[in-house]
C-alpha cells in the first residue's frame, strides 16, 4: 500500500500537461492511468503487494498467509480507498477468494493455492454470476457432470472481478439439476488458467473501475480431477452464504473510507477555489453542505466500525453485513454526486479525481448482492426473527 500511496501523492505533486491553467486538485498522468487505459493493473504491482504482506493479510499464517485479523485486513480496504485507487482487485482476492480456501479447502488445496496467493504469484476470483443469473444465484446454468472420478464442466460466467489475469476461479456450477432445490445441487470447484476447454473472453469496458478488470469466462467440456471440488459436493451454496457477509462488509468498509476521502478532497477544493472575491469554503451555503456531510460520514464510521469490531469477534450477523453494503456504498454514490457538485464543472472531468470516484461508487450498490437484495435480507429477518 506504501507504493500505492507514494504513487498517488506524486501524481498531485507533478505539473498538469496541459497547457491552461487548471485549479488546483487535478490529478496527471501517472500508473493507474496505464493501468486504467490496459482495463487491469500490471503483474508486477500484484508482485510487489504480496511483497509489502498486502495480500492474504488476515490468512492464517500456518495456511501460508500473513497471519493478521480483520481488522489487519480492513485497514489495506481503507487505505486503497483514502488514494482512491480502486483498481486492484485485492480484497476479492484475499478476503473473498482465499477464505473459501482456507475455511473449505483439503490441506492439499491450500498448500497449492495460498502461499502463491499471498505473494501475489496467483491472482484469485470467484465466478458466481452468469448472463442469466446474478441476484437469483439459485439461476446458475454452469454445471459439473460426474465422469468417473473427474467432473466435466460446461458453462459460462460474466462480469467477473480479476477474470482476465486469474491464474486460479473459484466456480459456481449445478452439480445436482434433481436436486429438491436448486441450492441443495450446487458445488464449487477450483478452475486453475490453462486448463484444456477454459476461456476467458473479453474484458468488459465499464462506466467505471477502469483499472479493474472484469472479464467474460467460457468452460467447454473442462476436465476437472476430482481435487477441484471444494469442500463437499452440493454444499456450495450452503459455503456461499457463510462468506457473502464478508464480501458484503468489505464494500462497506471501502464505501465509507471513500467518503471520507471524498469530502477531504473536496474540503480542499473549496479551500482553495475563488469565486465571488472569495474562496468557495466561505461561503455559508457551502459550509452548511460540508457539514451535513462531515455528520452523515462520521455517523456512518460509527457503524462501520462497530461492524469491523463484531466482525473480528466472529460475532457479525449477515443483516447487520448487509445494513453496511447497503447504507455505506448509498452514501459513497450521495456524498460522491454532491462533490462533484461542488466541485463545478471540473469535478465532471476525468482529470479530476472527484470524478473517477463518483463513476466508480456506482458499481458499490449492485455488486456483491445488489442494495434491493440486502433490503430483502435485512428485511427477512426483521420479519422472520422476534429477538430484532
Ligand atoms: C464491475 C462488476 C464486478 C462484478 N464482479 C463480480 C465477480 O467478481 N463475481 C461474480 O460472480 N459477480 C460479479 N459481479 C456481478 C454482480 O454481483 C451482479 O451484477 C449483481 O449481483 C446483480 O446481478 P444482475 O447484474 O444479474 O442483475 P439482476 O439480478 O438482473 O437485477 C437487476 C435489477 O433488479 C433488482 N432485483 C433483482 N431481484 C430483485 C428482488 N428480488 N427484489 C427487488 N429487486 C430485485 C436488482 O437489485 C437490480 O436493480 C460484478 C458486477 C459488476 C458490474
Amino acid at each position: 500500500m506504501a507504493q500505492l500511496c507514494r504513487t498517488s501523492h506524486l501524481c498531485r505533486q507533478l505539473l498538469s500537461r496541459s497547457t491552461l491553467a487548471r485549479p488546483t486538485g487535478a490529478r496527471t498522468v501517472g500508473t493507474t492511468d496505464k493501468w486504467e487505459k490496459d482495463g487491469n493493473i500490471s503483474r508486477e504491482c500484484w508482485l510487489k503487494a504480496g511483497e509489502q504482506g498486502l495480500l492474504g493479510t488476515d490468512t492464517p499464517a500456518e495456511a501460508g498467509g500473513i497471519g493478521g485479523d480483520f481488522k489487519d485486513a480492513a485497514i489495506i480496504m481503507e487505505e486503497q480507498s483514502y488514494v482512491n485507487c480502486s483498481g486492484p482487485g485485492f480484497a476479492l482476492h484475499s478476503q473473498i477468494v482465499m477464505p473459501y480456501i482456507t475455511h473449505y479447502g483439503s490441506q492439499e488445496q491450500i498448500d497449492k493455492y495460498i502461499p502463491d496467493m499471498t505473494a501475489g504469484i496467483k491472482i484469485g476470483a470467484i465466478a458466481m454470476t452468469e448472463p442469466g443469473a446474478g441476484s437469483d444465484l439459485q439461476g446458475v446454468r454452469t454445471s459439473a457432470q460426474k465422469d468417473g472420478d473427474d467432473w466435466i464442466l460446461n458453462g459460462s460466467k460474466t462480469f467477473i472481478t480479476n477474470g482476465y489475469m486469474s491464474d486460479v476461479v473459484l466456480v459456481v456450477a449445478v452439480t445436482n439439476p434433481k436436486a429438491k432445490t436448486r441450492a441443495h445441487g450446487i458445488s464449487l470447484f477450483l478452475v486453475d488458467e490453462g486448463m484444456p476447454g477454459f476461456r476467458k473472453g473479453r474484458k468488459l469496458e465499464k462506466m467505471g473501475l477502469k483499472a479493474q478488470d472484469t472479464a467474460e469466462l467460457f468452460f467447454e467440456d473442462v476436465r476437472l480431477p476430482a481435487s477441484a471440488l471444494l469442500g463437499k459436493e452440493n454444499h456450495g451454496f450452503y459455503y456461499l452464504m457463510n462468506e457473502l457477509p464478508q464480501e458484503r462488509l468489505l464494500i462497506g468498509i471501502m464505501s465509507c473510507a471513500n467518503c471520507e476521502w471524498q469530502l477531504e478532497e473536496t474540503r480542499q477544493y473549496l479551500r482553495s477555489r475563488k469565486a465571488f472575491g472569495n474562496t468557495l469554503s466561505n461561503l455559508q451555503t457551502i459550509q452548511h453542505k460540508l457539514a451535513e456531510m462531515k455528520t452523515e460520514i462520521c455517523i456512518s464510521r460509527a457503524f462501520t466500525d462497530q461492524c469491523i469490531d463484531l466482525h473480528n469477534m466472529g460475532k457479525l450477523d449477515g443483516s447487520m453485513a448487509s445494513m453496511c453494503k447497503y447504507w455505506m456504498s448509498d452514501m459513497q454514490n450521495r456524498i460522491g454526486s454532491q462533490c462533484v457538485q461542488l466541485h463545478g464543472g471540473w469535478g465532471y472531468m476525468w482529470e479530476y479525481p472527484i470524478c473517477k470516484s463518483y463513476v466508480d461508487a456506482k458499481v458499490q450498490s449492485i455488486y456483491g448482492g445488489s442494495n434491493e437484495i440486502m433490503k430483502e435480507l435485512i428485511a427477512r429477518q426483521i420479519v422472520g426473527d422476534e429477538r430484532v
